[in-house]
C-alpha cells in the first residue's frame, strides 16, 4: 500500500484541481493520497468522487495555517466534519484576512509601479479557494511581468520583502481543539522544517499540543533531513503519537514529487479509527 497524506491542489497554492490530483496519485501507483488545502475543504467533493471513479482512496483534510511568536506552523487536520460551525468560522476568518491582506499587498506593489490589480489577482483564486501569495505571482505571470512563481517570490513576494503584509492565523493549540471537536485528527506538519522561516516548536510546546489532542507527527517530509526525521521519530515515541509520511505536493508550484515520501498502513488504519467526523472516501470492497 503506497499512502501519500499531504498534498495541495488549486484550492489554495497548488497548480492541480482537485481531480487532476488523483489522475496524479493513480499515475504515482498511490492506494491512497489525502488532499490538504490550506485552510479550506472546498476541494474534497471533487477530489471525492474523483477518487471513487478511480478507485484511489481519498483522505479528506485540511492544512491550517498557524501561528506562534510571529512566525508560521502548519496543523493538518484529517477526518474533520466539514460543517462544523467552530472550525467553519475560523477557517473562513483566516481566509477573509488572507483575502484582506492580498489587496494591501497589491496596493504596495501598484503604488511602486508594479503594473498589477486586485482584480488580475482575484481572477486567479478560483471559487471557495484560499488566497495566497501563489496568486499574485500568477497573476504576474499572466501579465508577463515575471516568467515563474519563483522569480515573482525572489523579486517581490517573499518572506523579507518591503510588499509583504501579515495574515491572521489561530494559534496551533486553537487549531488541535477545533480540529479534535470537529472530529478531526490533528497532525502536526512538518514539525522540524528549517525552510522559508517555519518555526520550530520546542519539544515541549508539542507536548502541550500532544495533551490537547495532537495526534502525529509528520516525519518523512521533503523539507526534513535525516537528522529532521530522526528527531521526530523519537519525540513521536515520546510523547506517544504516530508518525506519517508525505510528499506536500503542490503540482508543479514545488518540486516534491507525489509519493516521494509514504505512510504506513498501520498508521493510516490508527487515524481512521481517531477520526469519525469524516470517512475516508473509497470505493467498498477496497
Ligand atoms: P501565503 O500562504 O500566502 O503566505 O503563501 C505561502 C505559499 O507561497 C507557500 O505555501 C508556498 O506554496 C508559496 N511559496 C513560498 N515561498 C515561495 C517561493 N520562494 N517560491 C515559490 N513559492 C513560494
Ligand atoms: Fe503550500
Ligand atoms: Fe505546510
Ligand atoms: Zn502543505
Amino acid at each position: 500500500m503506497r499512502i501519500d497524506l499531504h498534498a495541495h491542489t488549486t484550492c489554495s497554492d497548488g497548480t492541480r484541481t482537485p481531480s487532476e490530483l488523483i489522475d496524479d496519485a493513480r499515475a504515482a501507483g498511490l492506494d491512497a493520497v489525502a488532499i490538504t488545502d490550506h485552510d479550506t475543504t472546498v476541494g474534497w467533493e471533487e477530489a471525492g468522487a474523483a477518487a471513487m471513479e478511480r478507485g484511489i482512496a481519498l483522505v479528506p483534510g485540511v492544512e491550517i495555517s498557524c501561528e506562534r511568536g510571529g512566525r508560521s506552523v502548519h496543523l493538518l487536520g484529517y477526518l474533520l466534519d466539514p460543517s462544523d460551525g467552530p472550525l467553519t468560522a475560523e477557517l473562513a476568518k483566516a481566509r477573509e484576512s488572507r483575502a484582506t491582506r492580498l489587496e494591501r499587498m497589491v496596493a504596495l506593489l501598484a503604488a511602486d509601479g508594479i503594473p498589477l490589480t486586485y482584480a488580475a489577482v482575484l481572477a486567479q483564486v478560483p471559487p471557495g479557494a484560499t488566497p495566497g501569495r501563489p496568486h499574485i505571482a500568477d497573476a504576474l505571470v499572466a501579465a508577463e511581468v515575471v516568467a515563474s512563481r519563483d522569480e515573482a517570490f525572489a523579486r517581490w513576494l517573499h518572506d523579507q520583502s518591503p510588499y509583504y503584509v501579515h495574515h491572521y492565523a489561530p494559534d496551533p493549540l486553537l487549531a488541535v481543539e477545533l480540529v479534535r471537536a470537529a472530529g478531526g485528527v490533528p497532525v502536526l506538519a512538518h514539525p522540524f522544517a528549517a525552510t522559508r522561516g517555519a518555526v520550530q516548536l520546542s519539544g515541549e510546546a508539542i507536548g502541550q499540543l500532544a495533551d490537547a489532542g495532537l495526534a502525529g507527527l509528520e516525519a518523512d517530509h521533503p523539507d526534513h533531513d535525516a537528522s529532521a526525521r530522526a528527531r521526530a521519530r523519537a519525540l513521536a515515541a515520546r510523547l506517544g503519537l504516530f508518525v506519517t509520511g508525505s510528499s506536500d505536493y503542490h503540482g508543479s508550484g514545488k518540486t516534491t514529487r507525489l509519493g516521494d515520501n509514504l505512510t504506513d498502513p498501520l498508521v493510516l488504519a490508527a487515524l481512521e479509527g481517531a477520526g469519525s467526523g469524516s470517512p475516508v472516501i473509497r470505493r467498498s470492497g477496497h
